[in-house]
This record gives structure tokens, sequence and C-alpha cells, in this order.
């Protein structure tokens, strides 16, 4: 993927969380990452094409090569030395709006349905397959940015 090209789907990401992190909805992450073990909550983080380049670059970033998928449902992008997102600061939107409920719970889908969209929208432009589990999407996105 031409380096021009990633770089405006990544702002176009970008954009879309920063809109999100200005909403007045009252939450407190406490990054206690209680979300980021799936056998616990029964929920996997769904990433559209778009989220899924930015986890992606953001892992490359570490100077991490390959995702490892986990036999025991912590999300492979869970540092598990230091108990600590490795792409915090470009985590997927789910995992910035399904908060536990120490963290004052879930979004309502209606709070934020327009931001929704428009990860939607990029996806169908990249010719995306819509919201996929986050390690099989982070995975191919690794793919394309080879
Ligand atoms: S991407 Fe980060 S915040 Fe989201 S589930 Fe994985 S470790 Fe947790």
């Amino acid at each position: 993927m031409a380096r021009q090209r990633t770089n405006d789907i990544l702002a176009i990401v970008r954009a879309v969380y920063q809109e999100l992190t200005g909403r007045p909805v009252a939450r407190n992450c406490r990054e206690r990452t209680e979300c980021c073990q799936f056998q616990l909550t029964g929920r996997t983080p769904h990433l559209t094409k778009g989220e899924a380049l930015l986890a992606a670059k953001a892992f490359r970033a570490t100077g991490r090569r390959e995702l490892a998928d986990a036999a025991d449902g912590i999300c492979p992008l869970l540092n598990r030395l230091t108990g600590r997102c490795l792409i915090y600061v470009d985590r997927p939107f789910a995992c910035r709006t399904h908060f536990c409920a120490a963290a004052g719970g879930p979004y309502s889908r209606h709070e934020v349905i327009d931001l929704i969209r428009r990860l939607e929208d990029l996806d169908v432009l990249l010719q995306g397959d819509g919201p996929r589990k986050l390690f099989p999407a982070v995975s191919a996105a690794l793919d394309e940015l080879r």
C-alpha cells in the first residue's frame, strides 16, 4: 500500500477517535485490562479495515513483527509483562467504547453511531469485509503493510 494513501487512511481513523474523545460521555478507564481478557468478558473487539491498519502500524512501531494469537483468550496486543496495551494510543474503537463496569460501563450504540458509520464507510472504501475479530483483522493488516 502506498505510504501517502496509508497515511491518509490513518488520519481519517484518528480523526474519528479524536472526535470520540471529545464526546461528553463520562467514563473513567483505569487500564485494569479486564476488557482485554476476552475469555472473561465473552467479547472480542471487532475492527474495520482502517482501524486494523492503524493498530497494525502501531504494533509495528513497537519493533515487533509477528502477532501471535493467544490460546488463553487474552488480547495478543496486551503486553503480559507490563499488563498494558501495546498500542493504547491507537487502540481500536471497541476498546474505547466498551468500558468495564468499574469504568462506567459501555457506551450506548446510539451515542456513537455516527462515528461507527464513518469507520464502516471507510471500510467499504477500502474494500474491507466489514468489522472482523481483532486477531484476523490485525494479522491481515500487517500483511498488507509489508
Ligand atoms: S487492543 Fe489494547 S485495549 Fe484493546 S483489547 Fe487489546 S490490549 Fe486491550
